[in-house]
């Protein structure tokens, strides 16, 4: 039989088989069985044995830590995958009959985590679910560490889509819809089933009118929209039972604005090394590392929003930009606000925290001082002008009321925890006062009391005393034993004196000794009721949150603008795209001393001008100028500033990007079929509205392959079926492409420029129309200290190659009419062992034939026959 405990632990474990268990016991979290195998191998925690009754198996593996590193190892497990039950002591073990009550008080997930340790301050912590019906799905999304909540549906053709874009760290779904769930999943997000019910339409309707206190879902928008009732239900309902409170921090519930963003992909987010690099490497090759200037936690979360989801609204992209400009041209008014947003508590967290009933004393104290700098705040921007920033001083709320009780509730600095109480300002609760001056050691009570016995006794010399046996005891010597009154009990006799007790003293004694443990009592159910005050408040401290987010983020992009020199982009009406003198926004950054950026032009979007080649050498430049172009545009429209002279864009409702080789191994794809994925991602769903950025399409198979692939690509972009122009950026080194540009009317050719000099190339980094002369790839191998031999080598080669370029006409033989080209004989005189399809065919079947055993007959037949086979006539 296990001992009572481990049936406790067991009967837990049954309910959750695959979690692991952070099970209380005493001072200690513990882990047993398997889980304590896996948080060895996790945790590094060091795994003992301990018998635990004598049915169970006698050595039970078991691993733990000190409870007060509890968030530590939370955020350990996490972030390694894995969903962690917490099972506390439910009552007072002293006071416990028996066995510890214990009780699972959360359960912990990547979407469900408040631990500091795993939440990174620029980024929400989303947690999604998902639902299906037919063709469409359900998506409600939650940011339990801010109260952010919304959900929509969506054609379950989008869905996956729109998971990346929010790129959340849990996805939710129910266990019967694993497949379909499956099929949109593209991140390496925590899955996590639940059972069905959790989404059906009545209950979750049920859950959120009563989560919401309202009649009817209208007010949210989504009454007549099941699905996202069924998800968003879902959603709240698996918080609140995963958190085991209520999430009383979720406010509002708002629809997830889909279509207003410009979508970027996974892929183009990678590609464009928005947050992260392509490669590897640290963040300083991002575009985020460059341009946020955000000061606050929130103000950064907004930027990241931004920057993942660029609007597509003409007017709020102008309101944005009108924010901007208004800061950029009052440093004043600009440096007043960055000041005034330094050191600002992070609102919506620290009432999430306190909400989720996980709010220290500091919490409180940073919310209370974060709001008292409201007015000031407000008052610094009492004269701005821009629609955004009136709307962001008239909707701020400093919240007075709230602000005025915790200075009177919370003492100036408080305690990070409540352990030892002191958070509670003296003053604000008599009880606690007085508990507090008995736990002080009641030594001013004890002294008037000495007073108040002399008097009473005439014993001048009596003295009140203190001893871990006797508690507190009165003192009278043996002179003075005649004055004693009646009610002294005798405890101890000394050589000259005698000790007493009195039943009232006793009593004063349990009061002082018990004054700290009642103290600590009091002090929390006082912090409880701070913070049910603060949660009763917490949907106008989100919304301070948001508007003092907006606000950083608006004077960020002004600060960004001074510093980097970056111009406000004009939004135009047509698809036409103009910079001038734009720059790259990391680039510029990342050149060595001396180097300086060659900023460039482009002109496209106009009916002759769709589709962009960009040919030039090896880091002559293209791919750089290409994804300047994406990151500009996707900038304008966030609502930012750009690094251009000039910059004209247009609405663009999608960005594509196919740039260099990656593998996807994990997934199973190589880097030809990831690049075949993007090309169809790009071919099936762009519009009119899009801006493909491709770097290299086909380097990934043979040359002959590749340049077909990539020169249908074009032809079909050219004639996109629909009669749609998405503008695009085709960098290539194959040459041959650009000789489109004679035969269809909407490509361009643009080249990077470069100067020969002797064997050498110098890169002019000038982007300028026509095509270039050459790759120059074997110049760059030489700058890249290849061996002289095989440079020697490789021009002879390419001089060879060239030559087959053209066809007998001189023409060249991939051009729109040009004839299928005739094999040349070769003139040797190089001795290339290259050789065509129909060569390597014959020098096999030569190698092949028994010369040696075969009639003079034989020998010529087989010769005709390879003369049919092997040079078959010219097409007319
Ligand atoms: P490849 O064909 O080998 O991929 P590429 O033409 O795409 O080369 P990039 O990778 O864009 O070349 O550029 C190579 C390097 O040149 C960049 O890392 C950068 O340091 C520098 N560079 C690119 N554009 C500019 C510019 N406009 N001004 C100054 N330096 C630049």
């Amino acid at each position: 039989m296990a001992t009572p405990m481990m049936q406790q632990f067991h009967r837990i474990k049954r309910e959750y088989p695959e979690e692991i268990i952070f099970f209380r016991m005493g001072d200690f979290f513990e882990m047993f069985h398997e889980d304590a195998v896996n948080a060895h191998e996790i945790l590094g925690l060091t795994l003992t044995k301990r018998s635990h009754g004598k049915g169970e198996v006698a050595n039970t593996p078991l691993c733990g830590f000190p409870h007060h590193q509890l968030e530590t190892y939370l955020a350990k497990m996490t972030r390694a995958g894995k969903r962690v039950i917490v099972v506390e002591q439910v009552e007072d073990p002293k006071k416990a009959k028996g066995l510890v009550k214990r009780d699972i008080v959360r359960i912990v997930t990547s979407g469900t985590n408040f631990s500091e340790e795993v939440l990174d301050g620029g980024k929400n912590q989303y947690l999604a679910t998902i639902v299906f019906k037919d063709k469409w799905a359900g998506l409600a999304v939650v940011d339990v560490t801010t109260g952010e909540f919304t959900t929509t549906s969506v054609p379950v053709t989008q869905l996956a889509d729109l998971l990346e874009l929010l790129s959340p760290n849990e996805i939710v779904y129910s266990e019967e819809q694993r497949d379909q769930a499956r099929e949109v999943i593209r991140s390496a997000a925590m899955q996590t089933r639940i059972a069905p019910w959790f989404f059906e339409y009545d209950f979750a309707r049920d859950t959120l009118i009563s989560h919401f206190k309202v009649q009817t879902l209208k007010g949210f928008g989504i009454e007549e929209d099941t699905l996202a009732v069924c998800a968003a239900g879902a959603n709240l309902q698996y918080v609140r039972e995963n958190l085991r409170t209520e999430p009383d921090h979720i406010r509002e519930l708002h629809r997830l604005p889909i279509d207003k963003y410009l979508v970027l992909d996974a892929s183009t987010r990678r590609n464009l090394e928005l947050f992260e690099p392509a490669w590897g490497g640290d963040r300083s090759g991002t575009l985020l590392y460059h341009i946020d200037k955000t000061i606050t936690p929130f103000g950064k979360r907004l930027f990241y929003q931004w920057i993942v989801r660029p609007l597509t609204d003409r007017k709020q992209v102008q309101a944005r930009l009108d924010a901007v400009e208004e800061l950029v041209s009052e440093p004043r008014l600009r440096d007043g606000v960055r000041d005034r947003l330094r050191g600002l508590g992070d609102l919506e967290r620290l009432t999430a925290r306190l909400a989720a009933k996980r709010g220290s004393p500091r919490d409180a104290g940073a919310l209370r001082d974060t709001l008292a700098r409201l007015p000031g705040i407000i008052k610094h921007l009492e004269k701005v002008q821009s629609g955004n920033l009136l709307q962001i001083i008239r909707s701020l709320d400093p919240l007075p009321d709230l602000v005025e009780y915790l200075k009177k509730s919370i003492v100036d600095e408080p305690p990070a925890t409540l352990m030892h109480g002191g958070a509670i300002r003296p003053g604000y609760n008599e009880q606690l006062d007085e508990l507090r001056s008995l736990a002080r050691g009641g030594k001013e009570y004890i002294l008037a009391r000495q007073d108040q016995e002399r008097k009473e006794t005439g014993i001048a010399s009596l003295s009140i005393g203190y001893n871990k046996i006797y508690g507190y005891y009165i003192e009278v010597s043996n002179a003075n034993q005649d004055k004693v009154p009646a009610h002294y009990i005798r405890k101890q006799t000394l050589v000259n004196a005698e000790r007493y007790i009195t039943p009232d003293l006793k009593e004063w004694e349990d009061r002082i000794l018990s004054a700290e443990e009642q103290m600590l009592e009091l002090e929390h159910e006082l912090f409880d009721e701070v913070r049910t005050r603060i949660i009763s408040y917490s949907g106008t401290i989100q919304l301070n949150a948001r508007l003092l987010a907006e606000l950083d983020y608006y004077a960020a992009a002004a600060e960004l603008a001074i510093q980097k020199k970056y111009t406000r982009p004009v939004l135009r009406e047509d698809g036409r795209l103009i910079l001038v003198k734009s720059r790259h926004p990391v680039v510029e950054n990342l050149l060595a001393a001396g180097e300086s950026f060659v900023a460039n032009d482009l002109d496209i979007g106009d009916e002759n001008r769709q589709i962009a080649l960009v040919t030039g050498p090896n880091m002559g430049g293209k791919s750089t100028y290409l994804r300047q172009v994406g990151l500009i545009v996707l900038m304008a429209q966030a609502g930012l500033f750009i690094p251009a002279e000039k910059a004209e864009i247009p609405l663009t409702d999608r960005i594509f990007t196919r740039v260099g080789a990656s593998d996807n191994l994990a997934a199973g794809e190589s880097t030809f079929l990831v690049e075949m994925h993007e090309a169809a991602n790009i071919l099936h769903n762009a519009t009119e509205r899009s801006l493909i950025l491709l770097d290299e399409i086909g380097r990934g198979t043979s040359t002959f392959d590749g340049l077909s692939l990539a020169w249908a690509i074009v032809e079909y972009l050219h004639d996109y079926p629909g009669g749609i122009h998405p503008k695009t950026l085709f960098a290539t080194h194959y040459h041959e492409l650009t000789d489109l540009e004679t035969v269809l009317p909407g490509v361009f050719n643009l080249h990077v420029e470069v100067k020969e000099w002797g064997e050498r190339v110098i890169f002019l980094r000038r982007v300028l129309p026509g095509r270039s002369g050459a790759s120059y790839g074997i110049q760059v191998a030489r700058l890249a200290g290849l061996p002289r031999a095989i440079i020697e080598r490789a021009t002879e080669v390419l001089t060879s190659l060239e030559a087959s370029e053209l066809n007998g006409n001189n023409v060249p033989r991939l051009a729109k009419g040009a004839k299928t080209p005739k094999i040349q004989p070769q003139q040797d005189p190089l001795q290339l062992t290259l050789f065509t399809t129909e060569e390597r065919a014959l020098r096999d079947a030569l190698a092949k034939a028994d010369i040696d055993n075969m009639t003079p007959l034989e020998a010529l037949r087989l010769l005709a026959d390879w003369k049919v086979k092997y040079n078959p006539p010219e097409e007319s």
